[in-house]
């Protein structure tokens, strides 16, 4: 979603009262169904839309596309996929706002394989000369693209195909330059009186002179704000290039006076965004809260009153933090798709944007095994795999969320994991496939009710401890005897259950956990013992084989060392050249539970 000029909201008393359809909160009081996606569906449906359906999102380029970003196509897929699966005809689309001018310089930005780096990596000196001109007229700072809003749009169609997720691009310089957009500018310029009247309820500086179109300056190239004159017939306006406020600072202008036609500018924001539902017939557009009370209020107003069209079936989502600070694309406070990727199933994260978009919630990484184990529950839940006899309305209310929410979450998966032909595909190169006609919809809706229902997931923590050991071999064998892989699983399975260890894998390296040690499995490491230890040892064996309560073997660590007078970072330092040949590692008795304990129990009584 674009930004809007800097500084322009204030609360207008006398802004008016909303039009009730263009709540934009749509997700609180009384819903048609558990699963939101399905409630927004209902209510698009309501309107009884034109095929076929469209569901746009978009936002202004600007340092880092992250993971928060994707909620303006995540959400929106959800909404599309339970049209689709009514049968509907859906275009989901993603505008980038790149005819917008580059108000300041980013912090960091990111390549086209997702490293976030710093803006003197790059050749920063282009971009600040580059100031006040449009995205798509600014050349690519890595040289990659045909400009720098190519490159950030490149970035996020790439972070929508590695979830699977088919997203028509649309470049807003496109819409202008191809003339798509010349009937809506002249529109809002034939209309400017009544154009100023609506916005004025919502900006104070909107005076007399107003013009809502900003052409760029055929002289220096920078969006400028001061039109002088307008002539519809020609389709042009006469413009002065003068300073542009950005914020704190000044951008200056050239001081050129010209003439430039419609599709040489662009509408201000306010103007400019109900004009893209216009011209693509937008049906329905997530936006984060910024927007719901700032430039969703006058934009439906503009819709309705100066273009005479129903704005679209609007959804206002909460943000998302990343360890419970906002994501920051200047400072670098991120995590883009590819990153999380390497941490998590592609499920998983879609998993994620299918909670209730209305309420805050913090992506942590430190604690990315309770979402697994959420997500992982949820797929239970669809497959009726979950235990316990007394069902809570809460699980009732669960369950029918992940028969609504698990198949378009899971579909792009069993895309890539079976062929056409509906065979397992070994090694598959990537994590998600979009399922785009309807024959290849029907397919993987098969397939997940049929032999995808056969699938193995290693608990996240689980995978972690194999994920301290590097030979594969040895991860199958652990994970075939401690239960989690059946003996009759078939390759796919196996292989399937076990891609999740290296993602564990990279959680642990990334977090610095207890996990992110160097078990040292297949060789006892060489230890020096007493026979005070060696006794002490086997104690603590014997009491491993009886208890499985992290704190309490951590407890009878301290007991068993005190008992024969060792002193405690003694046995402790035992403990880890036992396990990691190291002197120090991660808390021991947590450790010790969490691993496979016939392995605890050979090591600890030094039986190769
Ligand atoms: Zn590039
Ligand atoms: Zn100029």
């Amino acid at each position: 979603m674009s930004d809007g000029p800097a500084s322009d909201d204030s609360g207008d008393p006398t802004a008016r009262e909303m039009h009730p359809d263009d709540d934009p909160y749509v997700l609180q009081g009384p819903q048609s169904h558990p699963f939101w996606a399905e409630a927004v569906a209902d209510q698009i449906l309501a309107r009884d839309p034109d095929d076929p359906i469209v569901i746009k999102g978009g936002i202004s380029p600007s340092g880092v596309p992250h993971l928060g970003n994707m909620n303006e196509i995540v959400r929106g897929y959800f909404v599309a996929e339970a049209l689709r699966e009514r049968d509907y005809e859906v275009r989901q689309v993603f505008t980038a706002d790149d005819r917008d001018p580059l108000r300041k310089l980013p912090r960091k930005l990111a390549d086209l394989d997702g490293n976030v780096v710093e803006l003197g990596d790059v050749n920063a000196g282009a971009l600040g000369r580059n100031l006040g001109k449009p995205y798509t007229d600014i050349p690519d700072p890595f040289g990659c693209c045909d400009s720098y809003g190519e490159h950030f749009s490149n970035l996020i169609e790439r972070s929508a195909e590695l979830l699977g997720i088919p997203v028509e691009m649309v470049s807003n310089t496109e819409l202008y330059e191809s003339g798509e957009f010349e009937d809506v500018t002249r529109h809002v310029l034939e209309h400017r009186e009544q154009a100023r009247e609506v916005l004025s309820h919502y900006q104070d500086k909107v005076d007399e002179e107003y013009v809502p179109f900003n052409p760029i300056c055929e002289d220096c190239g920078k969006i400028t704000e001061t039109v002088t004159d307008i002539d519809l017939d020609s389709g042009t306006v006469e413009y002065v290039c003068t300073d542009m406020e950005a914020g704190d600072q000044t951008i200056e202008g050239c001081g050129h006076e010209g003439t430039a036609t419609f599709r040489e500018g662009k509408l201000p924001w306010r103007f400019e965004w109900p004009g893209q539902w216009q011209v693509l017939g937008v049906d329905h557009e997530p936006f984060g809260k910024d927007h719901a009370e700032g430039s969703w209020p006058s934009g439906s107003d503009v819709a309705r009153n100066v273009f005479e069209n129903e704005p679209p079936v609007p959804m206002a989502y909460e943000w998302f933090t990343l360890n419970g600070e906002p994501f920051s694309s200047s400072s670098g406070h991120v995590i883009m798709v590819q990153d999380t990727l390497e941490m998590l199933e592609p499920e998983v994260l879609r998993y994620f944007f299918t909670k209730d978009p209305s309420k805050a919630r913090d992506f942590t990484v430190e604690h990315l095994d309770h979402l697994v184990d959420e997500f992982d529950e949820f797929e239970r839940n669809y497959y009726g795999e979950t235990e316990g006899e007394e069902r809570t309305d809460a699980d009732e209310k669960a369950e029918e969320i992940a028969d609504a929410a698990y198949p378009p979450t899971i579909r792009p998966t069993v895309a890539a994991r079976f062929d056409e032909d509906g065979d397992p595909v070994s090694t598959p190169e990537r994590g998600s496939v979009a399922v785009v006609d309807s024959t290849r919809r029907a397919q993987a809706n098969d397939l997940v009710d049929g032999p995808f229902g056969e699938r193995v997931r290693l608990p996240y923590t689980f995978a972690a401890v194999l994920g301290m050991t590097d030979d594969p071999d040895l991860r199958e064998e652990i994970a075939r005897r401690e239960g989690h892989v059946p003996d009759d699983a078939p390759e796919w399975v196996t292989e399937f259950a076990l891609s999740r260890v290296e993602n564990a894998r990279e959680w642990a390296r990334r977090t610095g956990n207890e996990f992110d040690y160097e078990l040292k499995r297949s060789e006892m490491p060489d230890v020096d013992l007493d026979p005070d230890t060696e006794t002490a040892l086997d104690e603590l064996a014997a009491f491993v084989e009886t208890h499985d309560d992290p704190e309490e073997i951590q407890g009878e660590i301290y007991e068993t060392a005190k008992r024969h007078d060792i002193p405690v970072g003694e046995f402790f330092s035992v403990g880890y050249r036992l396990f990691f040949d190291d002197e120090e590692g991660p808390k021991l008795g947590p450790f010790l539970a969490k691993l496979d304990r016939e392995f605890v129990l050979t090591r600890l009584r030094r039986e190769e």
